[in-house]
This record gives C-alpha cells, structure tokens and sequence, in this order.
C-alpha cells in the first residue's frame, strides 16, 4: 500500500514524509483493517514530524482523525464495510487505576493513533476495533474529519466545565475546536462570550453568533458561570478566571501553558471557583459529540489534499510567523485556532 511515512533519520528541510510502497498491515486479534476514506491533517502531526514529540519507533505513519471502512476483521457488531471514525485515542490498557476507576482517558498506557502506532496517512490502517465509531451516513468523509479530534476534544472541555444549558459560557481563543464548541453551546441555549486576539477570530465569532465578543484583554460584560480557554497561555487562564462568578469553572484546552503567572488567591480562587485541565478524551465523548454533530448538522471547513500532498498539507499546519502560539496542543487542531481564520483542516484521501 502507499503510505507517507515520517523517519526521524530521513529528515530533510521541508520534507517531513516520504511516500513509500509498504507491505499492508495484517490483521490482528481486537482490530480491524481499514481502507481510508480520508484522514485529518493536526497540528501534532507537524510536531511529530518536526521531532517536537520524541519519536516512539523509527518509522511512523502519522495521522489520528481518520475515516476507513472496515474491509477486513468485520464482526456481528462491526460489519464488513462499515464506514468508521478514528482518534487521537486509539486504545487504553483497561487494567490501570484509571481505566478501572471509569477514567480511561487518563490511562497510564494508551495507544496514540499516529503517534505510538501507525495512522491513516495511508491506503490501510489497522486499528484497534473498540476505538473506532460508526458514523451516519449523511456524514460525508472529508468534513467528518475535523470532528475527530478538534471536535471531540472542544466538547470534552465543556464537559470538563460542567457546562448545563443555559448558562454563561466564556471562550477564550477562537480557533478551530472553539468554533465547534459553539454550535454544541447555543444547542444547549447557553450565552457564549468570546474573547479572543486577532480580528478574523472575533468576526468568525460573532458570524457564528456568539452573544458578545471582544480582544484577549477584555472583561466579558457579565460574571460567567464557566470558561474554557484555547489559548496555550496562562495569562489567558487568569484571564478567565477574573471573569467567573463564585463557584465557576475554567477548562483549559491546551497540552502545554507558557506560564503560570501569579494571581490574587483571595480574589480569584477563593470562592469555590475552580481550575481544571482537559487531558484526551473519553470513548464515550466520541460518541456523545459525532451524535450530537450529526444532529446539528455541524460541517466543518476542510481542504482537500491528495496523499501524495501530504508535506504540503503538514506544511499549511504552521502558523504565521506573526503568532506567538506554544508549541504543543493536545489534540492538535485546537492550536490551528491562530493558524487559520475559519475554523478548516486539511485533509489527505487515502486514493
Ligand atoms: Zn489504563
Ligand atoms: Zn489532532
């Protein structure tokens, strides 16, 4: 099968993949083989690429949002043809603390899709069977794709925030996750106050009607009962922090922070308000979000890039040299959010 395959020992300026023919994977216990319909292009796969992530083997295939259809490894509850979704998320140990305490995601040993095992920037992709999602027909491949992992991962942060309906949610940053999170918002009747740098993110905000909108550095005009922030910036945390009532949560969607800076204990912490992070996600997040995204109808922007393309694809990940973005992002496509002015990802078919 072709593959575009990352080798920390072929690295050239420029050049992150080379296109190779390599044998197809063989089928194994638990899993399934797919044939790729489509596979997401992630911020993490440039930071694999550019060795930001220390490689796990020396040649990898990456890509973790990926659309395939099951053509070998077919079971009763996963037949033969059935088109599935791929993430980040692509197995857990299932015998660690956590997994035996219903927090999967904080798992001590996970399998990462395109990262500790092989992905989807190729023709066929083994995964594991308990980690894919059948999705409804009227998702087209190429803009399921981008639910995969910015999708998933912004809506486990409202979770995380224990966002109910109705409330006065604050979104720090404006990019590719947050402008998913926001149709899952006005879903549950909540007032969504944007704060964010740069003047494309504020008008893709307010175009997709948040209830007021305004620069990184301003207060939102009333006391939030939740927020979550996109930004990999503590200041940006405290930030938000100073815009919750007493009891309020901040969510922080980003792998990597700046820095902490100092804050006002009294003033901002006290009071029962809370500060959590967002750390992968959950089998049953997947499920809950791509249900609720078809319900929605949410279609995401996406590019389309063959798999021969996929340095240029992994290119276009980078943001401007003007952006001062850190360097990690959890599930990636949450730091697409300065990159881009409309929240889009780039996409490689399989054939
Ligand atoms: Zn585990
Ligand atoms: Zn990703």
């Amino acid at each position: 099968m072709k593959a575009a395959i990352y080798s920390a020992a072929a690295k050239a300026p420029g050049v992150f993949l080379h296109i190779k023919d390599v044998p197809r994977p063989q089928l194994k216990n638990g899993h399934v083989l797919l044939r790729v319909l489509a596979c997401g292009v992630c911020r993490t796969d440039l930071h694999i690429a550019e060795g930001d992530m220390p490689p796990l083997q020396d040649e990898l295939i990456p890509g973790h949002q990926i659309v395939g259809k099951i053509v070998e490894g077919g079971t009763m509850d996963l037949p033969m043809g059935t088109r599935v979704g791929v993430s980040w998320m692509g197995g857990v140990d299932g015998t660690c603390w956590f997994c035996q305490h219903g927090m999967e995601n904080l798992c001590d040993q996970p399998t990462f899709t395109g990262y500790s095992v092989n992905g989807g920037y190729a023709e066929y992709v083994l995964v594991r069977a308990d980690f894919t999602y059948p999705l409804p027909d009227e998702m087209d491949n190429v803009h399921v794709v981008p639910l995969l992992c910015a999708g998933i991962i912004g809506f486990r942060s409202l979770r995380v925030a224990g966002i109910q309906p109705g409330e006065r949610v604050g979104l720090f940053g404006f990019g590719s996750s947050a402008s998913l999170a926001i149709a899952i918002l006005q879903s549950w009747k909540c007032e969504v106050y944007v704060a964010t740098r740069g003047k494309s993110h504020r008008k893709m905000a307010e175009s997709l009607g948040a209830t007021w909108v305004g620069d990184e550095d301003v207060k939102p005009p009333v006391p939030l009962d939740r927020a979550v922030t996109f930004a990999p910036s503590g200041k940006v945390v405290v930030a938000a922090l100073t815009s919750l009532r007493k009891g309020g949560v901040v969510a922080i969607n980003a792998i990597h922070l700046d820095q902490m800076p100092a804050f006002d204990y009294d003033k901002l912490l006290w009071g029962e308000r809370q500060i959590r992070s967002v750390a992968n996600m959950e089998r049953q997040d997947a499920r809950d979000f791509l249900k609720l995204a078809h319900e929605l109808k949410i279609k995401p922007q996406a590019t389309v890039f063959s798999l021969d393309d996929a340095n240029q694809a992994l290119a276009e990940q980078s943001p401007p040299a003007t952006t001062t973005l850190g360097a990690a992002d959890q599930n990636p496509t949450n730091t697409l959010t300065a990159a881009t002015d409309q929240p889009r990802s780039g996409t490689t078919r399989g054939n």
